[in-house]
């Protein structure tokens, strides 16, 4: 039979991989709720007009990217989510979730994208994503954008610059739009075929291009800050002062656009020098007209995503996550089910354990305990049972480091102590 393998640029995430995004998760999801976010999930299907509506017709995701399929039964044409704005603002409009006040929620979850996968770009990939709802900002903004950097700070991430912008709002992006058809038009050769196509329906995505020829000319394109009225201006001078008044540097770069149609004023991402090529970890933006334009009341929200496999690729290789406490290693007949009773009530007092299981000799199963990355073997042979001792054998240091450490016998009930003393 042909063999079946992973869909590309879809990936398989194993055990040992998958503790990282278990600390990921445990960390960013804790921050979220220090700042008082709440969990919500939606679908990851969804009807195919509500992406190209908000995101619209003419952006990468729509024209290009999307999984779209008809559901076989009732020819309903759908879509699996490429963001999660979108259908969060779906749902909060459906269950009227600003009734009572603003609404500050944090999700995670799979993505997909139709794109040439490399190194951090997959076609299921996942965000972390936090919204809020019902809040015009600046502080807002601010906030958002200080939870995500502490996100990264306890990740131990530091090598990052948070850009910002401002994109203004309809009436100050459409004078800006002139300006920059004009620019254009100025060198067209420089433009690409997609670039022409896009000149006079959504000239803002050219300042996107990855083309170098339209790179070039983007450097000497008009600044949308330029542009910019009074108010305008004024929210996004309140957003710098707040973020140095709290500590958070950041650059303005009036390039940053981003790749839906529904962002307007506050627009940001989080960008990385490590690799080869810049990286955006985390984008986010705010979305004032979106509500409104999927049916709801007018609700001015902000909100960003966080590339989970881009930060997962800036995590130290060496963090020893989903480590367990012991490793119990038993031979000899009655061992078996003193060393069960012993697991189990480690267990109960909240240590991790695991338990050997499929026999082997004393030795083959001491590699499983060092290569299980436990902390200490607790070896269980026909001496202990009888005197109803372990021997407790440390594996690491509470780093997570190889360690030669002393044997020592331990009476049964004083174990858990022991190895919650070493912590
Ligand atoms: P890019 O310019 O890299 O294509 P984007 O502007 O399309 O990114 P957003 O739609 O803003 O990205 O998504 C938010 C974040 O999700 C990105 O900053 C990135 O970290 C992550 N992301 C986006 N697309 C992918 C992908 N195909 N694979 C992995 N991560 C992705
Ligand atoms: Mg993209």
């Amino acid at each position: 039979m042909e063999k079946l393998q992973s869909v590309r640029g879809m990936n398989d995430i194993l055990p040992g991989e998958s503790s990282k995004w278990e600390y990921f998760e445990e960390i960013a999801t804790r921050v979220a709720r220090q700042y008082g976010y709440k969990n919500m999930r939606a679908p990851i299907v969804e009807h195919t007009p509500l992406f190209v509506r908000s995101i619209g017709e003419v952006t990468d995701i729509v024209e290009k990217e999307m999984y779209s399929f008809e559901d076989k039964l009732n020819g309903e044409k759908l879509t699996l989510r490429p963001e999660l704005t979108a259908g969060l603002v779906r749902a909060a409009v459906e269950a009227n979730l600003t009734y009572n006040g603003p609404a500050r929620i944090y999700t995670s979850g799979p993505m997909f994208r139709h794109e040439r996968p490399q190194k951090g770009r997959y076609r299921q990939f996942s965000q972390f994503d936090v919204e809020a709802f019902g809040i015009e900002g600046p502080d807002v903004d601010a906030e958002i954008m200080m939870l995500g950097a502490r996100i990264l700070r306890e990740l131990g991430i530091a090598d990052y610059r948070l850009e910002i912008n401002s994109i203004g709002n309809a009436a100050e992006r459409n004078a800006y739009r002139e300006k920059l058809i004009a620019h254009y038009e100025k060198t067209p050769t420089a433009l690409d075929d997609e670039a022409k196509r896009r000149l006079h329906t959504n000239p803002m995505r050219i300042l996107d291009s990855k083309v170098a020829s339209v790179i070039e000319i983007n450097k000497t394109a008009p600044n949308l800050l330029d542009s910019l009225e009074a108010e305008s201006r004024t929210h996004f001078d309140g957003l710098q002062r707040l973020l140095s008044d709290a500590g958070i540097a950041f650059v303005v770069n009036p390039r940053i656009v981003r790749g839906m149609d529904y962002y307007n004023r506050t627009a940001f991402e989080f960008v990385t020098e490590r690799f080869e090529n810049p990286l955006t970890i985390c984008g986010g933006g705010r979305y004032d007209g979106l509500f409104e334009q999927l049916g709801g009341k007018p609700t001015p929200a902000i909100g960003f995503g966080m590339g989970i496999e881009r930060v997962l690729m800036m995590l130290a290789d060496n963090l020893n996550v989903g480590a367990i406490d012991a490793y119990v290693v038993h031979a000899g007949d009655g061992a078996a089910t003193y060393a069960m009773k012993l697991a189990e009530n480690l267990r109960n007092s909240g240590l991790s354990v695991a338990l050997h299981a499929g026999g082997g000799s004393f030795k083959s199963q001491m590699k499983k305990a060092d290569a299980s990355g436990a902390r200490f073997a607790l070896i269980v042979g026909d001496n202990e049972v009888s005197a109803g001792t372990v021997a407790v054998k440390p594996l690491r240091n509470a780093a997570g480091d190889a360690i030669q450490g002393e044997q020592a016998i331990i009476t049964g009930s004083q174990v858990a102590a022991h190895v919650r003393g070493s912590n």
